[in-house]
């Protein structure tokens, strides 16, 4: 089956579903039980060309119903306390794993990949194709030696921080209404970090990271800057999102933004919740347009990782969404760069 707008995605969490029940990863990943967002089979039926798959270290300590508390805004959530290496290099490894399975498992219908190149080949060939990246780097030291070695399996991208602190600098509190500067920015060790990763051609993700650390980057970074899984500030005054000033700046950059579904960053009232229609994805992408370009928005899904609009449902959803993007008066061009040439630009000159 060919697709007319197959989308390369900024984010999702599956292998947190496969950390949390490996010994039925055949079923969830290869059958597909119509549950969570994503699988091989729905992935195939909704035209998801692939994305970056990323490597979580869950906090293990009980820091509240976080859901709960995202149901009734205004919310403050204070961070998560930072996770110990060894603790966090354990999981890590094994969510790796899980990813080096799934390739394994697809009979060539899964690849992950490490250059724009190979995502090319394989959207030529109607092959998903994965980056793997990691979703705060809990699982590198300060010695930075460990991101060799995850550079070696695989990894091309990486944010430093998720909301919690590292040794790198400092994620935003999931907070309603909130500005995203809220508090330092990067450590020395943060510092090394991008350098690190310019050098070995790594992604630096920006989402996540408070204003500060975000502007170090900034200062930092020779590569374009990204923000995978993002939205607009000044619809949605989530600490998650970005303000006017920090979409100007990766514009300047020649960077690009993946638009969350996630309701929380998305609705006007920060509420989550799946009685959530297209109407707010419609608006985010205007102003993300409006304010970046056409040519540095994409889709950053955080599938299986948050609550998305009942309206998409999951990546089966997908061609469903596109035709409300083509009914809201997005072209065929438009289309084509939103659901992934923008992508594939952007890691063109990137990796
Ligand atoms: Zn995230």
């Amino acid at each position: 089956m060919s697709v007319r707008f197959p989308v390369f995605d900024g984010h999702n969490d599956f292998l947190l579903r496969l950390l949390r029940d490996p010994e039925r990863r055949e079923e969830i990943w290869l059958k597909g039980e119509n549950k969570g967002h994503l699988d091989l089979p729905r992935m195939t039926s909704g035209g998801f060309a692939g994305g970056f798959f990323a490597i979580y270290v869950p906090s293990e300590g009980d820091f509240g119903d976080i859901d709960a508390i995202m149901d009734n805004p205004p919310f403050a959530i204070d961070l998560p306390e930072p996770e110990p290496l060894d603790r966090a290099q354990g999981v890590a490894l094994a969510m790796a794993g899980h990813l080096l399975w799934m390739e394994r498992a697809s009979d060539g219908a899964f690849r992950i990949c490490r250059s724009a190149a190979e995502i090319r080949e394989c959207l030529s060939r109607g092959v998903i194709a994965a980056i793997m990246h990691i979703e705060g780097a809990e699982a590198i030291g300060s010695d930075l030696d460990a991101l060799h070695a995850f550079h070696a399996m695989g990894l091309r991208s990486i944010g430093p921080v998720w909301s919690r602190p590292t040794v790198f600098g400092h994620g935003v509190p999931f907070a309603f209404p909130s500005s995203p500067d809220t508090g330092d920015g990067l450590t020395a060790a943060g510092k090394d970090l991008v350098r690190l990763c310019n050098e070995l051609r790594i992604l630096v993700d920006l989402s996540h990271l408070n204003e500060k650390g975000f502007d170090d980057v900034a200062a930092l970074s020779d590569a374009p800057l990204v923000a995978t899984h993002s939205n607009a500030h000044a619809i949605t005054p989530s600490s998650r999102n970005l303000t006017d000033r920090q979409l100007a700046v990766i514009r300047e950059s020649g960077g690009m933004v993946g638009l969350n579904f996630a309701t929380s960053f998305l609705r006007p009232d920060g509420r989550r919740g799946n009685d959530t229609s297209f109407e707010p994805i419609l608006r985010h992408l205007d102003h993300l347009i409006e304010h970046l370009g056409e040519d540095h928005v994409g889709f950053g899904s955080d599938f299986d990782g948050a609550t998305v609009p009942g309206d998409l449902g999951d990546v089966a959803g997908l061609p469903a969404l596109t035709a409300a993007l083509q009914t809201h008066g997005y072209d065929d061009a438009l289309l084509l760069k939103l659901s992934h040439l923008n992508w594939l630009s952007v890691l063109d000159r990137t990796l």
